[in-house]
This record gives structure tokens, C-alpha cells and sequence, in this order.
């Protein structure tokens, strides 16, 4: 028996549209989005900045900052934690301090 043997095509590109303006997107340019009603939408640069009030790279900007002062400041307490049982309470007020100092620091950047 002759088994027939396709070509194997390449995988064809997911071709998007923007679920607001029916822009043509490239998966990487794609943003998805929750609405007002919780469904999730795919949408362009454009449309995010129209929906959100702010431009993707800002948006991102911030999630990332965010997630920066969230990680400076556990790595803070924890040190802080470790100051105040092996060093003693002086070093323990110190940690604090300075994380408050980072905190309040990186709040402000934003
Ligand atoms: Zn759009």
C-alpha cells in the first residue's frame, strides 16, 4: 500500500483582528484585554490607550515598577527580620526604616 505523504505546510501565522477598530494584528502586537463586563478582548496598541487611559509601554512600565518596589520591599523586610534576630533590635528599627524609605522612594518614581 502507498500511504500518501502531504507536504507539511508551515504553520499558517494566527492572523488577529483588533476586537474595537478590526485592525489587522500581528500576535505580537495583539493585547488582550478585559472590558467593563470581565470578557476578555483582543485589541491594538491604539485602542488600549483609548480604553485604559494610558499607552502600553507606560502601562507596562508600571506593572513592572510595581512589581519591583513589591520584590525590594519583601527582600527589605526580610532582611530586616534577619537584622532584628541576629543582630539585635537597633539593626531590626534600622531595616524598618529603610524600607520605609524605599517604599516611600519608589512610590514617589511612579
Ligand atoms: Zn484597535
Amino acid at each position: 500500500m502507498e500511504e500518501k505523504k502531504e507536504p507539511v505546510k508551515p504553520t499558517k501565522k494566527i492572523k488577529l483582528n483588533c476586537a474595537k477598530c478590526g485592525k489587522k494584528l500581528e500576535q505580537k502586537e495583539a493585547l488582550i484585554h478585559k472590558n467593563i463586563d470581565g470578557k476578555q478582548e483582543i485589541i491594538c496598541h491604539d485602542c488600549f490607550k483609548e480604553a485604559t487611559g494610558v499607552d502600553y509601554k507606560t502601562f507596562m512600565y508600571r506593572r513592572e515598577a510595581a512589581k519591583q518596589t513589591l520584590f525590594a520591599t519583601i527582600f527589605c523586610i526580610a532582611v530586616t527580620i534577619y537584622a532584628f534576630v541576629a543582630e539585635g533590635w537597633e539593626y531590626g528599627v534600622a531595616g524598618i526604616f529603610i524600607t520605609i524609605l524605599i517604599f516611600l522612594f519608589s512610590a514617589k518614581v511612579k
